[in-house]
């Protein structure tokens, strides 16, 4: 069987290979000049089955009204983009019930877990550099309010497997003492000792020169134009190049699914969640911090990623495929970096600061979608979110279940289509 991936993402990658580890022919296609290039390019480099609740909580409505244009707002909406997601956001809105969101966070928790194992497996099997390291996360409240909140989130998800420990304040600032600058802000924290952290673009960059060697075959710079279509199934990618030909297809397209997907009549309900990073180049700096950190409050996480970068990104702005960087948006992020390391926002100078954008494909429900589609051939693989680096391997564990045979890691009704 010969399997066309389009997209070489994170999604699409991992979906090679385990497809290849099954002993299929694949061949992924890619407008960009290599792997990992678009949201797979700059994330928060954290693998953290432990914070994978969907965005849409509780109270979401409220806040989205009170951050209505404000460029300094974690989630920003423009009322030119309300006609583009009326129907999804309906029912990302519907999504938001208490009971919903606990029942959504389930399905992206047990989706990370298996991840994650495949993770290990995948590790295990390539022996890859992508400065991948068992870190732990800390996730640091600033009221007793958000506290509370995060205490309740990490028993939510206690019992599927995920280790806690609830820290005060001294020992949390024992855990990570970059955060003495800010001592008197913090209420407290939640460590997460089993997450990970890792590089997604060298993960991906590395992940395609192993995959090379074991003939899985590559197009980049091949700008797909559409999907071809017989009734009932899919006949081919139209390339400026020519038509690609495969048995079966998989769209891993990221947020551009929902355009690849509405030209043949497949709604697949993803929006692009645009985010930021800001990737600090500052070796040797002694405010850096030692560990990962997800501050609740702020709404960003901060990573150091090697002995030379620092990470940190956040926020979310619904402003449809649109990736410019804008300034307004890097500063807003600088703030955050300067409420939780204002020593090390101090001490890096502008020109050793990166800025990045990538567009999350974010699902109605916050939870990814590995489905079959009405096209008998083709399979749907997106819809990751804020949480693709954690999940990926679990989708493309499934995706591959479904195409190659054999019994599902996982339900598969709740991350299918059919829900929607
Ligand atoms: C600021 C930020 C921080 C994040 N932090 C984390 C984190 O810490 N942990 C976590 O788990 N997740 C995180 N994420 C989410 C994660 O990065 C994404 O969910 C993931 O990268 C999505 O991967 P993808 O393969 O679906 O999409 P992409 O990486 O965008 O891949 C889609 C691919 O399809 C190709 N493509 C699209 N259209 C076409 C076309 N017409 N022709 C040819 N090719 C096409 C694109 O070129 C692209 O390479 C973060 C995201 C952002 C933005």
């Amino acid at each position: 069987m010969h399997v066309a991936i389009i997209g070489a993402g994170l999604a699409g990658l991992t979906t090679a290979y385990a497809l290849e580890r099954r002993g299929v022919r694949v061949t992924v296609v890619d407008r960009r000049e290599g792997p990992g290039l678009e949201t797979s390019f700059g994330n928060a480099a954290l693998m953290h089955p432990s914070l994978v609740a969907p965005w849409n909580e509780p109270g979401v409505a409220l806040d989205l009204l009170r951050w209505l244009g404000r460029d300094n707002a974690p989630m920003l909406l423009h009322l030119g983009q309300l006609p583009a997601l009326a129907f999804w956001g309906l029912r990302f809105l519907a999504e938001s019930s208490p009971a919903r969101h606990k029942v959504n966070t389930l399905k992206n928790l047990r989706l990370a877990l298996l991840a994650r194992s495949e993770m290990d497996a995948l590790r295990a099997d390539l022996d890859i550099a992508f400065c991948w390291k068992k870190t732990g996360v800390l996730s640091v409240s600033r009221t007793p309010k958000a506290f509370a909140l995060s205490k309740e989130a990490a028993h939510h998800v206690e019992p599927l497997g995920v280790s806690f420990r609830v820290l005060d304040r001294d020992e949390t600032l024992a855990r990570e003492p970059a955060l003495a600058p800010v001592a008197g802000a913090i209420e407290g924290s939640v460590h997460f000792a089993d997450d990970e952290r890792g590089d997604a673009h060298a993960f991906c960059t590395a992940l395609v020169d192993r995959l090379s060697g074991r003939g899985v075959r590559f197009a980049f710079n091949t700008d797909i134009a559409a999907l071809a279509t017989a009734p009932g199934r899919i006949t081919g990618i139209e390339t400026r190049e020519g038509l690609i030909e495969a048995d079966a297809y998989v769209l891993a397209a990221g947020s551009y699914s929902a355009p690849l997907g509405d030209a043949i009549g497949l709604r697949v309900p993803v929006r692009p969640a645009k985010g930021y990073s800001l990737t600090l180049h500052c070796p040797g700096n002694p405010h850096a911090p030692a560990m990962p950190l997800s501050d609740n409050s702020v709404h960003a996480a901060v990573t150091p990623i090697d002995g030379k970068r620092v990470r940190i990104a956040g926020t979310a702005e619904f402003a449809g495929l649109d990736t410019t960087i804008r300034q307004p948006r890097i500063d807003y992020l600088m703030s955050l970096l300067a409420r939780i390391y204002p020593r090390l926002a101090e001490t890096v100078s502008p020109q050793d600061i990166t800025p990045w954008t990538g567009l999350r494909p974010m699902s109605a429900d916050g939870v990814p979608t590995a489905s079959p589609t009405l096209y008998r051939n083709l399979w749907l693989n997106t819809g990751h979110g804020h949480i693709g680096w954690t999940t990926c391997m679990g989708t493309a564990r499934l995706v591959a279940d479904m195409i190659a045979g054999g019994p599902p890691a996982l339900p598969l009704a709740d991350y299918s289509l059919d829900r929607f």
